[in-house]
């Protein structure tokens, strides 16, 4: 490795992600970095990366154990050890992680961790707005911590068309509002709910119980498209990052909606309107979303 490497989500574009796309795309290239290799020091900066747990006494639970997997559910980033260990990942607004070199990481003050790997590397977490967390909980106790929180993976088989309907069932709230519920669909953020409700036709306004099942498949088709573009395109724009500062953003023009009020509607050349849902900007095309 000739230089620090970034790996972060385009937090430069917008205050709503990572989404799952780009914690994928995290996870992606954090998997060949950590896997296999041990922890041979955590040094854990700021107590509320881990709180309430004691800084300290999580970095210790960590050292001295290899990573079996890295793996993603939800926008949470799974680290696996052959200890049983699981550490919980949640980058929320501007968490990110470079690798380093040992001794070659830049002077940071948004560092709030550093992990020191037994091939020479070192790999520092950053986090400018200190809402990540770090939690580290047994393997037999993932399902069930994760089960409270999540729904199904979009993009995994078990996210059915009858699965989503189940989820919006009854609702009354508008359907983009449903669909940002982490129970309803793991991962789904601001940015991918309006792509996918554009791509399937669906204004956000819609009460969600009032969908009818071929609208639901609809959305469903939506979601997933819409976040394989976000893998693809996320993972090409992270491509370019290479240091703290540099990057250049091209994942804005893969979006039909978001970021995009007052443009012409990519499928109708109607002007994209722009509301608020859940107290989140939303926008969508007022004409052919019904
Ligand atoms: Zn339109």
């Amino acid at each position: 490795m000739s230089r620090p490497q970034l790996f972060r989500s385009c937090s430069r574009l917008s205050p709503d992600v990572p989404e799952l796309p780009e914690v994928e795309t995290v996870k992606a290239q954090l998997a060949p970095v950590l896997t296999g290799r041990k922890f041979v020091s955590v040094d854990i900066l700021d107590e509320r990366l881990t709180r309430p747990f004691d800084p300290r006494q999580v970095a210790a639970q960590l050292e001295d154990h290899r990573v079996t997997a890295v793996d993603r559910r939800g926008k949470y980033v799974v680290v696996r050890f052959e200890s049983g260990l699981v550490l919980l990942v949640h980058l929320r607004m501007t968490g990110s992680f470079l690798v380093a070199p040992r001794g070659e990481l830049p002077e940071d003050p948004h560092r709030r961790a550093v992990v020191s790997l037994d091939d020479g590397s070192d790999v520092a977490y950053r986090d400018v707005r200190r809402f990540g967390t770090w939690l580290v909980i047994e393997e037999d106790e993932l399902a069930d911590y994760l089960g409270l929180r999540l729904g199904e993976e979009p993009l995994g088989t078990a996210f059915t068309t009858k699965q989503l309907a189940r989820r919006l069932s009854g609702r009354r709230a508008p359907v983009k509002a449903a669909l940002l519920d982490q129970r309803a669909v793991a991962g789904l953020g601001n940015i991918y709910a309006d792509e996918a409700l554009w791509y399937a036709g669906i204004t956000p306004l819609r009460p969600a119980g009032t969908l009818a099942d071929e609208e639901i498949a609809a959305v469903r088709r939506g979601i997933r498209r819409a976040l394989r573009v976000g893998i693809a395109r996320q993972g090409a724009t992270l491509s370019d990052y290479r240091t703290p500062n540099g990057g250049r953003g091209s994942m804005q023009d893969e979006f039909k909606v978001y970021g995009r009020a007052g443009e012409p509607c990519p499928r109708c050349g109607t002007p994209i309107a722009k509301t608020r849902i859940a107290g989140r900007g939303t926008s969508y095309c007022p004409a052919c979303q019904t």
